[in-house]
C-alpha cells in the first residue's frame, strides 16, 4: 500500500545479523536503541564490527527517546521507481537523535505526516514505527506538534 508523502515499506523479508539484531529486536517493541563504542563513546549507527574513531570492537546498547531534530533533508518529487508514484512528493531526510548530542548518532529517514512545503531544518521530530513482520518495524519520523 502506497501513500503520498509515505515511502513504501520494502523489507519484506527480514534480514538481521549480529551487529545489527538488538536494533531490531528493539523496534518491535516500539524501542530506539543505538550502540555506543565503551572505550570513546561515540554512538555508531549504523553499527560497523569496529569503531570508526578508536577501532575498539565492544559495545553497549543505549535506549535513546526516539526524539530529535531534522538535520539535513530533501523532497523527493519525481518518481524514481513505477512503486513511487502514489508516494510522491515525500520527504526524506537527516535526524540528529536526542541524547546522542556531541557523540554523532544520526538516521536516515522518511519524515511522514509533514507538510513539504513548510518543512525546516531544525524542526522538531519523533520516531514512528511501522511493523513489517515479528521481527523488525520500520522506522520513519513525524514533527512533534509544536
Ligand atoms: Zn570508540
Amino acid at each position: 500500500m502506497s501513500e503520498q508523502g509515505v515511502f513504501p515499506s520494502i523489507l519484506t523479508q527480514p534480514s538481521t545479523d549480529d551487529a545489527s539484531r538488538p536494533f531490531w529486536e528493539a523496534s518491535v517493541e516500539g524501542r530506539l536503541v543505538a550502540p555506543r563504542c565503551t572505550n570513546c563513546g561515540t554512538f555508531r549507527l549504523p553499527p560497523p564490527p569496529i569503531c570508526f574513531v578508536c577501532q575498539h570492537r565492544d559495545v553497549e546498547w543505549m535506549e535513546l527517546p526516539g526524539t530529535g531534530a531534522v538535520y539535513s533533508f530533501t523532497v523527493v518529487r519525481h518518481p524514481l521507481a513505477k512503486m513511487l508514484n502514489e508516494s510522491v512528493p515525500y520527504a526524506a531526510g537527516v535526524i540528529e537523535l536526542d541524547g546522542t548530542q556531541g557523540a554523532g548518532a544520526r538516521m536516515i529517514a522518511n519524515i511522514v505526516e509533514c507538510n513539504v512545503e513548510t518543512l525546516r531544518i531544525g524542526d522538531r521530530v519523533e520516531i514512528v514505527w511501522e511493523h513489517v513482520s515479528d521481527e523488525m518495524a520500520v522506522f520513519r519520523f513525524r514533527p512533534i506538534p509544536a
